[in-house]
């Protein structure tokens, strides 16, 4: 074992000490001997254990578990408390900028045991109440933890996104002294704006292939990976793999709809095209030629969209532009950054949106300042107050209330019905089988006070899976209940997952695209919602805030009268 390592297990030691509250001086002699092995000449291996026990600053302790690691491999001690510890709290240790004090609070005040949870919990901005925390050290970790995602290779959406633009800017400008003429498209996951990329791809199209091969074999950091078509790969400083596929400029459109598909779309169109045709005006030919009508690349994944295509024209999927509001967002009445005022002001000025809603957490969501019913009367007089003073905009009285464990809502009903609509989810626990996560679902589901269903399986993307749920069930319930069910536009979430948009509109289930906003800025996640909304064949009249206030009044009016809540 060399020092280095050595090193490395007394500094877990002595933070896993701090984490549960150890005995400081003995914390500081393991600290202080971590530094000393880091900078010894010799390796320890090769020492004995007496000489071990003379160097300055290890004493007999110390040097005992020295040898105690170097003999059996590991340390007991330290098994100890690992044993004592959850893996994603031990994980969270080697992130830099959070200290083991730090994470104590994290972990026994604020109940956080994984790093996905606690990358959440910044975006809802829960850590600036803690002890000892502030906005700064909160955006700190944000961005440790942002760092320690990427360095895996695989990337949200929208945290690859400005790397994207960077990159394709660059290369179109050196693309520019060698052929002006040249095409760039965006290809793969990030043109069919998956929730996860591994890999970003690029079509290059050019009638002087020498010229810019030549181009890409003088930098250094590309390296040739196929002969033909020309591959050029390489490793950005952030971990993202870039593949560049240069072709002709005849072939470009063939090659970039080949390089943009999932390999099953591809598979399933290249049977109805002929075999020895590569060059198309435009993607549109392509599709037309294979006897379909076009798809757009979002939904090039393989998953019933060519069984569309061959019947009807592809309908006409949602666009930013046609969201007229937002619901589901946070104030400061609980956990958001931006009081009510400000985020309508927001909504209405910067987003020119016709409403908010807002749904800060009820009451049993004590972490995030969960809204006691005193508090909720008194959100409802601001909000009659804000309506009058920014009409025509208009602030819907909505709450996110949390499923308890038997289903049931959050409030009494006088308090439920006082509410123009309600957004119901699980929050805690989350640790459920299928069965219990789908019954507990549906129970909330079937209450005539549900009116959407808010982040379905809790899951955070990269980092936490979300619990198991029977996916058909709890969308024919919603069907069967006339509840809408939300795509949680936080990049982290897009819960529901698109795979299930198609099934669910089949079903007549409408969705909402909610950016569950908890600062001004959290309400650009919408275009994120769209994205995926997009790939799940979404469209503007199946998603609930298209329509416009006067739709969605009645509709939240009439959705009370037939439910008999009024
Ligand atoms: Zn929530
Ligand atoms: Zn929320």
């Amino acid at each position: 074992m060399e020092n280095k390592a050595i090193a490395k297990q007394f500094k877990l030691l002595a933070q896993l000490m701090e984490l549960h509250g150890e005995n400081p001086f003995k914390i500081k002699s393991i600290t202080n001997a971590v530094f000393k092995i880091d900078k010894l000449a010799n390796p320890l291996a090769l020492l004995s254990s007496a000489e071990i026990s003379e160097i300055e600053g290890i004493g007999k302790g110390i040097s005992a578990k020295i040898s105690e690691l170097l003999s059996t491999g590991t340390l007991q001690e330290l098994q100890d408390l690992i044993v004592k510890t959850p893996l994603g709290v031990v994980e969270m240790l080697a992130i830099k900028g959070i200290g083991p004090k730090k994470i104590a609070v994290i972990w026994k005040d604020l109940g956080i045991d994984t790093i996905g949870e606690l990358f959440y919990a910044c975006n809802e901005n829960r850590l600036i109440e803690a002890k000892g925390f502030g906005l700064k050290t909160q955006e700190e970790i944000k961005k440790a933890i942002e760092f320690s995602i990427a360095s895996n290779g695989r990337f949200l959406y929208a945290q690859i996104e400005p790397y994207v633009t960077l990159f394709y800017n660059d290369l179109a400008i050196s693309l520019n002294s060698v052929d002006m003429q040249a095409i760039l498209g965006i290809a793969g996951q990030f043109r069919r704006a998956c929730e996860i990329i591994d890999e970003l791809i690029l079509v290059l199209g050019t009638a002087k292939l020498e010229d810019v091969n030549r181009m890409f074999s003088e930098d250094e950091s590309y390296t040739q990976t196929e002969e033909f078509p020309l591959v050029w790969f390489k490793t950005l400083t952030n971990g993202l793999k870039v593949r560049v596929i240069i072709t002709t400029a005849e072939r470009f459109q063939y090659d970039w709809f080949m390089a943009s598909g999932s390999d099953s779309h591809v598979s399933q169109v290249l049977p109805l095209l002929p075999a020895d045709k590569f060059n198309y005006p435009d993607e549109s030919a392509i599709y037309e030629q294979a006897g379909l009508n076009f798809i757009p690349a979002e939904c090039r994944e393989g998953f019933g969209e060519l069984e569309q295509a061959k019947t009807q024209e592809f309908p006409k999927l949602i666009e930013l532009s046609d969201l007229k509001g937002s619901l589901h967002n946070h104030s400061t009445w609980s956990d958001g950054v931006h009081t009510l005022k400000e985020m309508a002001l927001y909504c209405k000025s910067e987003l020119n949106l016709e409403y908010l809603g807002i749904c800060d957490h009820s009451k049993v969501a004590v972490y995030a300042k969960g809204l006691s019913i005193e508090r909720v009367l008194a959100q409802h007089q601001e909000i009659d107050q804000l309506n009058s003073e920014l009409a025509p905009f208009y602030i819907f009285k909505g709450i996110e209330s949390d499923i308890l464990s038997d289903g049931s809502l959050d409030y009494p009903e006088e308090i439920l019905k006082s509410f123009d609509f309600i957004v119901a989810s699980i929050h805690s626990p989350l640790k459920m089988d299928e069965e219990k996560a789908t019954h507990r679902l549906i129970k909330a589901i079937e209450n005539p006070y549900t009116t959407i269903l808010g982040h379905p399986t809790g899951r955070l993307l990269l980092s936490r899976a979300g619990y198991p749920i029977d996916y058909k069930k709890v969308i024919e319930a919603c069907a069967a209940n006339d509840v809408a069910i939300e795509i949680n536009a936080n990049p982290l979430r897009l819960d529901l997952d698109w795979r299930w948009h198609r099934f669910a509109l089949e079903k007549g289930v409408k969705l909402a695209i909610n950016p569950d906003a908890h600062r001004k800025e959290g309400f650009l996640d919408m275009k994120y919602g769209v994205l995926v909304g997009r790939k799940g064949g979404l469209t503007a009249s199946y998603n609930l805030n298209s329509y416009t206030l006067p739709e969605l009044t009645t509709y939240f009016k009439d959705r009370k009268v037939k439910k008999g809540i009024i």
